[in-house]
């Protein structure tokens, strides 16, 4: 009798914590199992405004996928999915096809660009080691042109974040750390230098505690960070960023608009026909999709509610980590004709952002409030715990971050 063949697609947060527990939970007999990804590594999402800030190498991100998933249980693929057939069962790649009885979705996100004008062509975004590593040559690269040009290139020495969410407050907490590095590695007077956050709303990080967001910003513009808060980026050219602000526009020059302002689940899902809202498929209670019994979405391509406030919970790494759980005991119950469904509920542990190397802030068990050094080391033993769960201790302390202090 032909085994069933269980494929997930995307080996991110979701998609590679659902492959571990099912290699785990499934027997040989029982199922193949068949994880297809991009790259032959997995990355931490998490940490790649550090790498396109340059603070950290993209080598301490990313992690083989032959490290932490057994390939005697697990078929790898290494390919690109272009489109999913939920009616026939198949996946299209790249460079071929593949049939499943049970589909696990987990390809991430992208960034929403809400049909900002010039953006696709002249703004980055955080959102892969391959973006990572562009942003940070990209800014070296100005930096080094800066002397070779004649007459005032602020431009070049100017750096656009659009977006005070939390992945645009935590680049710019590294990249106000790099700029004196860049200063003296380039000879670039550090006063020259602009770090301008754009942010449309009345606040950054809207809907998290004042105090902290305060305490935050504070901290930020110390180091030489100019927020601009309800103020809109309108538009994108070669040269710089159009913004507007109460009716008024404004040019600001820059040749490095990095992009943060928002996500969207991968538009594969969408164009491939699955029911989604805002990009987001709303998964039923066991993460199944609203159409098909088979197939299961995790992380951000998923978007599921919050019952008090009916508002959607934010994508985040540690939802798409507890949907692997989720998806695993719920694929493990429908290969064995079982009734016992979990229903998904996340639990919010807290939410720490960084603000640099040894700064952060962060809400955690039951609204403890942390800022500062305390809040940063919470920050690096979330990180270190994840790693151990991905690939014990032999990986934390290979990837880990192990000094506390820096
Ligand atoms: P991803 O982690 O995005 O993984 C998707 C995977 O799919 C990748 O391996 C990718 O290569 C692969 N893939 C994509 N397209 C294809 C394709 N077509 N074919 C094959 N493979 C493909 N959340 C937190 O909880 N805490 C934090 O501190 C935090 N910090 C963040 C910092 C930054 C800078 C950013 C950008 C996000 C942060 N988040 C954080 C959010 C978190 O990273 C995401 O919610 C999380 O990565 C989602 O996991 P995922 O598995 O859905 O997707
Ligand atoms: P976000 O949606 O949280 O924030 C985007 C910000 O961009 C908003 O403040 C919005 O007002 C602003 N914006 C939108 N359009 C704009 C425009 N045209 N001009 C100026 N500003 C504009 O997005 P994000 O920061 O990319 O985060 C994505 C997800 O990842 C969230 O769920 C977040 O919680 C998660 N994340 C978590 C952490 C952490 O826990 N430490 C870190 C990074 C990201």
């Amino acid at each position: 009798m032909n085994k069933p063949n269980i494929v997930v697609l995307g080996a991110g947060y979701g998609g590679i914590m659902t492959t571990i527990k099912l290699q785990k939970l499934i027997g040989d007999n029982e199922a193949d199992i068949t994880l297809v990804n991009k790259h032959d590594y997995h990355y931490q999402t998490t940490w790649l405004h550090e790498n396109a800030a340059g603070t950290l190498h993209h080598d301490r991100t990313r992690i083989s996928i032959n490290d932490v998933v057994d390939f005697k249980r697990v078929n790898f693929v290494q390919d690109t999915v272009e489109s999913i057939d939920p009616s026939n069962k198949k996946v299209v790649l790249e460079d071929g096809e593949l049939t499943y009885d049970y589909l696990v979705i987990g390809l991430g996100f992208e960034s929403a660009t809400f049909g900002i004008e010039g953006l696709q062509e002249h703004a980055f975004s955080i959102n892969s080691i391959n973006s990572a590593r562009l942003i940070r040559d990209h800014i070296e690269y100005n930096f080094a042109q800066y002397n070779n040009e004649e007459g005032d290139r602020q431009d070049l020495i100017t750096i656009v974040v659009g977006g005070a969410g939390f992945t645009g407050i935590e680049f710019v907490g590294e990249i106000a750390n790099r700029v004196p590095e860049l200063c003296q590695e380039y000879d670039v007077e550090a006063s020259k230098v602009r770090v301008i956050n754009v942010e449309a709303g009345p606040t950054a990080l809207a809907g998290f505690d004042e105090e902290l967001v305060e305490y935050a910003m504070n901290r930020l513009e110390e180091k030489g960070v100019e927020f601009r808060l309800g103020t809109m980026l309108k538009k994108c050219t070669e040269d710089g960023i159009i913004v507007e602000k109460d009716d008024e526009q404004e040019e600001i020059k820059t040749r490095n608009i990095i992009w943060a302002a928002g996500v969207r689940g991968n538009s594969i899902v969408e164009d491939s026909g699955f029911e989604v809202s805002r990009g987001r498929v709303p998964v039923r209670d066991d993460l199944r999709t609203p159409d098909y019994d088979d197939v299961f979405v995790v992380g951000d391509c998923a978007v599921i509610f919050n019952e008090e406030t009916e508002r959607p919970y934010p994508p985040t790494a540690q939802i798409a980590m507890q949907m692997a759980d989720t998806v695993g005991h719920n694929l493990k119950q429908l290969l064995n004709d079982g009734e016992d469904f979990e229903s998904f509920k996340p639990d919010i542990k807290g939410t720490v952002a960084s603000l640099g190397h040894t700064d952060a802030i962060g809400v955690v068990f039951d609204e403890k409030k942390l800022y500062g050094r305390s809040a940063s080391i919470m920050k690096k033993v979330i990180d270190n715990r994840y790693l151990v769960k991905l690939g014990g201790v032999g990986l934390l302390l290979k990837k880990g971050k192990l000094d506390m202090y820096h």
